[in-house]
């Protein structure tokens, strides 16, 4: 595919995001703006490519003052502090979010991406750093077309039995391999195993991510059938609906399949797929 048709078909995909703008959350969400709804080409492809020479661990702090666009880090401040996790998106009209956890992995990603890509829909990863650190090639593509990464830990520990400090590096340090292969720090956490506790809300948001939790759970990892997985989503699908399945951590070909099957029946049936923004306040 040409890069100047994919870049505007990466805007045109961009345009088409839902925002949130629930009760609630109004403050941190708001619809039909947010910076990356912005028009000029992105600078996360470039991050992206850029990202392919491995970084010193400290190089990437300098890009603010060496490169062009606006510090990573400076429209985060004001995340707010929450005390539960997103469950769902505000539903504008007929809108559902895909995410896929634990990954990357090589063997089922880039299928899962190939899916995505054939029905021209976005979608969000929630990676371990300790996976991405070993696929970065895989997170390039994910900027490339157009995809959210969230931050999932960098080992996908039960964060309520750590202390603040290693939950802490367990967040950073993979916000900061996402930041080198993806263009840009993750805005959105999720914690594993949907454990959540007051420092994972307070350093998620002292890093400037959001929590998301899920609505409906596939439950795809106890590999229960490709057909069961399908009737899940299909069951479940609803307006403002966040879907949980994964992409890694097991044999993941039954997530897979039911991805190619569940994702045409659920845009003929009127939805719309696609990934959260956040509008910077
Ligand atoms: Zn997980």
């Amino acid at each position: 595919m040409q890069k100047d048709h994919f870049l505007t078909r990466r805007r045109a995909l961009l345009a088409g995001a839902v925002s949130l703008g629930a009760a609630g959350v109004a403050a941190a969400f708001a619809p039909g703006a947010g910076n990356r709804a912005a028009p000029a080409p992105p600078p996360p492809a470039a991050g992206a490519r850029a990202a392919r020479r491995p970084l010193r661990p400290s190089e990437y702090r300098l890009r603010p003052l060496t490169g062009y666009g606006p510090p990573p880090h400076a429209p985060r401040g004001g995340t707010p502090v929450r005390h539960e996790p997103l469950l769902r998106v505000p539903a504008h009209g007929r809108t559902m979010v895909l995410t896929f956890d634990d990954g990357p992995d090589p063997r089922y990603t880039p299928q899962i991406l190939d899916t995505l890509a054939r029905y021209e829909v976005r979608a969000m990863f929630f990676v371990c750093g300790e996976m991405a650190a070993y696929n970065r090639d895989l997170l390039a593509r994910m900027a490339d077309e157009g995809h959210v990464v969230g931050n999932h830990t960098w080992s996908h520990p039960l964060l309520t039995r750590l202390r603040r400090s290693r939950i802490r590096s367990e967040m950073e340090r993979t916000s900061d391999v996402v930041e080198r292969a993806y263009g840009e720090r993750p805005e959105w956490f999720r914690a594993p195993y949907g454990a959540w506790n007051r420092a994972a809300f307070q350093l998620g948001a002292e890093l400037g991510m959001e929590p998301m939790a899920w609505t409906v759970d596939t439950l795809d990892w106890t590999t229960p059938g490709t057909r069961t997985i399908v009737d899940r989503v299909a069951e479940g699908a609803a307006p403002g609906v966040v879907v949980l399945s994964h992409d890694a951590g097991g044999n993941r070909s039954q997530s897979v399949r039911a991805l190619r099957s569940y994702l045409p029946g659920l845009l003929d049936s009127g939805y719309h797929v696609t990934v959260p923004r956040r509008q910077y306040v």
